[in-house]
């Protein structure tokens, strides 16, 4: 089966699908994103992708390209082209199509919007999981607004190919007061006992769509959560270390710049949430 894309109107092969080279988001990076899990054919969670999608068009003053209903019925038809069970729907807006300036374009142009879906390995994410991943740290040199889900993502690509050469999955991004901000593609949590420690939500970080669901499931099975700021040495000496994002939802770090983390395995509160995460979030049938 071809991949099948949507793009400003269209359904398409992904081989056929174009968009200009005047796009904003390709010149200036200028728009945002979104990225969905799918599991078992169900969108997880878009309620609250749809909320933060408004948020970041908002902060960048693009208008939402379609209702919120339009982009649900786009959503599942490329996941019943595509096939999809389990994967992610990536969604893009941008700005839209000018000449090259970086004022907003002097007439309003109609924002460009493109949807892809991908399959994911559950297996490898499966096994990934039972054994834990490795992190090292990096310095977080991004901008101060990055609640804001922008498509500028080169300090994130950067910290992650260094994780990746490292011979580790995930960078955590450090700032020059040593705390962790978060992951280059995840929130980070740390975890004491019951305690679950992430850092608040502020212009710093990305709020995670799976960082709330996290929040709901620990609620829901009596595990206390802490919103604080911690560092690299909280991050060593914690029980356990793991990373929420929605393609991987809860992942353990069993290792941080080559330093063993706990007994160097995944630990029951993180593989607790694993199990339970999906019993607490929200599901769109895609079929
Ligand atoms: N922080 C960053 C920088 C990310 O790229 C992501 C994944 N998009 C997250 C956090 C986790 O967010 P979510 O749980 O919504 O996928």
């Amino acid at each position: 089966m071809s991949r099948i894309a949507y793009v400003n109107g269209l359904y398409q092969p992904v081989s056929e699908a174009r968009v200009s080279i005047e796009d904003r988001g390709y010149q200036f990076g200028d728009g945002v994103y979104e990225v969905c899990e799918v599991l078992d054919g169900d969108i997880i969670d878009l309620t609250r992708h749809l909320d933060r999608l408004e948020r970041s068009l908002a902060a960048l003053e693009i208008p939402m390209p379609m209702s919120r209903g339009a982009l649900t019925a786009v959503f599942r038809e490329i996941g019943r082209r595509n096939g999809l069970t389990n994967g992610s729907l990536y969604l893009q807006v941008t700005r839209g199509v000018a000449p090259r300036d970086h004022y907003f374009p002097a007439r309003p142009v109609r924002p460009a919007i493109v949807v892809v879906a991908k399959r994911s390995d559950q297996a490898r994410i499966a096994a990934q999981a039972e054994a834990g991943i490795a992190a090292i740290t990096q310095p977080d040199n991004r901008w101060e607004r990055v609640d804001i889900k922008t498509i500028g993502l080169l300090p994130n690509v950067l910290a992650k190919e260094a994780a990746r050469r490292a011979g580790a999955r995930e960078a955590f991004l450090v700032d020059r007061d040593g705390f962790i901000t978060e992951g280059g593609s995840s929130n980070v949590w740390i975890v004491h006992g019951h305690t679950l420690i992430t850092r608040p939500a502020s212009p710093g970080i990305l709020k995670g769509i799976t960082r709330a669901g996290v929040v709901d499931a620990a609620t829901a099975l009596g595990l206390a959560v802490e919103e604080r700021a911690f560092t690299v040495a909280d991050a060593l000496g914690a029980d356990e270390v793991f990373v929420t994002s929605a393609t991987n939802t809860v992942m353990p770090v069993v290792r941080l710049d080559g330093n063993t983390i706990g007994n160097g395995l995944p630990g029951p509160q993180t593989r607790l949430l694993r199990g339970e995460f999906h019993h607490h979030s929200e599901r769109t049938p895609i079929y």
